[in-house]
């Protein structure tokens, strides 16, 4: 089924079913003010979208995506730097915005105008075109731009429809960022292929979580600590169906703390900009804390080791999880050395992420091969374990973990920590005590804040490099 087909075909009214902050639209509208915006497009391959958390981001993309070219969210608070390197290195022919918009280094404009409404037929693109060039998080490096084919997001988003038995009657709610996978791909895309409402709150405020009355909410970790940590906003949640997590790891701490308050095991799954999400947990399936599911109908996963060689599913063999299937990218843009490194001879996806299998099938992330697992003397010590072990110490609000040079140990686990009146010795004893010895921070540095990006997640590499 073609990507926007239930859009195309959408003929109920539903009044304010797309809303974003304090804006809406019906479907039937949406699908004719983004027809006119394609009108304007006249032919265009490569579009570029101040992606703000705005309606007008909505009908920028579905326009694109209606007139068939591929879509570029620019992330609007993207320094000069970075707004210019994704204009230019995506090749994006003209630039939707609101007038005046228009910068040093931007494509021509053409401007977004939501009182427009057309009826235009515009053909149905090849499943195989570009629909959207997604820019990755940049949490370990400059941002690559990764083409996404119409049709790895529509297989996407149906597999998690499937896995989330995600239907017409769900109302969605999230204050994601509209320009990666999470808040664009499955915040706005997935409702518009499932049929669903949407409820954007603009910013992921616990408070508005609260209020918006949703059924299934999407969240990153950061999200789900914040009202964890809010027991009146975590309750108002009680009524939902689904809290789903995603974009890093969700620590155990927060699973718990949400769990209790809201009654729902909240469910995690694992995607990458260039894989779309692959595995995910399901919703008549285990949700166990610290595993992210099982393989979307279509995706492959297998785990190996330094050598190639494939690891059990054992829920105890650590190595690379690589994927395979109908979700992942057709390539970086401009990036040929990134492709190359991406795969294996026989034409797996290397995640870099490292995995373990439990023998049901369900997967658990351990982090990033190279930020996230610390060789040790001899051991290799995954930096969540770690992290989980600080966060269930009440006095520690945030903890990134990561491998410091030691001369006689390889790497030393080293751990930076947000908290509140706490002691580096008190912490080295209290993970002590909670794990193997040989997993303790050798050095604990307190910090006021952890670097983040837009998504929330912690820039390890900076961290080191300080
Ligand atoms: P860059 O590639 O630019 O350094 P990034 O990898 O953070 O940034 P994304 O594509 O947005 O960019 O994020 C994908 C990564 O996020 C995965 O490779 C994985 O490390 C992490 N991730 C996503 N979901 C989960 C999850 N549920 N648990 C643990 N890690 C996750
Ligand atoms: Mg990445």
């Amino acid at each position: 089924m073609p990507l926007l087909s239930r859009l195309a075909e959408a003929t109920d009214e539903r009044p304010g079913a797309i809303r974003v902050q304090d804006r809406s639209l019906s479907w039937v509208e949406l699908r004719r003010a983004a027809t006119a915006v394609a009108d304007d497009l006249r032919g265009a391959a490569r579009v570029a979208v101040p992606a703000t958390a705005s309606l007008e981001t909505v009908v920028g993309v579905v326009g694109g995506l209606l007139a068939g070219a591929a879509v570029v969210p620019v992330p609007p608070d993207a320094g000069p730097m970075e707004r210019d390197h994704i204009l230019r290195d995506s090749g994006a022919e003209v630039l939707l915005a609101a007038p005046g918009t228009r910068k040093a280094h931007s494509p021509p404009l053409v401007p977004l105008d939501l009182a427009r409404r057309s009826d235009t037929s515009h053909p149905e693109p090849d499943p195989a075109a570009t629909a959207l060039i997604l820019y990755t998080s940049g949490t370990t490096g400059a941002p690559k731009g990764a083409m996404l084919s119409r049709r790895a997001v529509a297989a996407c988003l149906d597999g998690l429809a499937d896995a989330w038995a995600w239907t017409p009657d769900d109302v969605l709610v999230h204050g994601l960022p509209l320009f990666h996978v999470h808040g664009l791909v499955l915040g706005v895309l997935g409702p518009l292929r499932v049929g669903s409402r949407l409820r954007h709150v603009g910013r992921p405020h616990p408070e508005r979580y609260a209020a918006a009355g949703g059924s299934l909410y999407f969240g990153v970790p950061t999200i789900w600590s914040r009202i964890a940590a809010q027991p009146a906003a975590a309750r108002a949640l009680r009524g939902a169906r689904l809290l789903v997590s995603g974009s890093a790891a969700l620590p155990d701490p927060v699973f718990a703390a949400l769990a209790g308050l809201t009654g729902h095991r909240p469910l995690e799954r694992y995607g990458m900009t260039e894989t779309l999400v692959t595995v995910s947990a399901r919703a008549d399936g285990p949700r166990r804390p610290g595993t992210v599911g099982v393989p979307l109908p279509g995706v492959h996963t297998r785990v190996r080791d330094e050598h190639g060689d494939p690891l059990p599913a054992d829920g105890a063999a650590m190595g690379e999880l690589q994927v395979r299937g109908g979700t992942l990218f057709d390539g970086y843009l401009n990036r040929p050395d990134a492709d190359a490194a991406g795969r294996t001879a026989d034409g797996w996806f290397r995640t870099g992420d490292v995995a373990t299998v439990d023998p049901d099938g369900v997967h658990r992330i351990v982090g990033r091969a190279a930020t996230d697992l610390i060789k040790s003397g001899g051991y290799r010590i995954g930096a969540g374990e770690v992290e989980d072990a600080l966060l269930a110490h009440p006095g520690v609000r945030e903890a990134a973990v990561v491998g410091t040079p030691h001369p006689d140990l390889g790497q030393q686990v080293t751990a930076y920590v947000v908290g509140d009146g706490v002691a580096e010795a008190e912490l080295i004893d209290f993970v002590a005590r909670h794990l193997s010895a040989h997993k303790r921070p050798r050095q604990v540095r307190l910090v006021g804040a952890l670097p983040r990006n837009a998504m929330g997640k912690v820039q390890k590499t900076l961290l080191t490099e300080a």
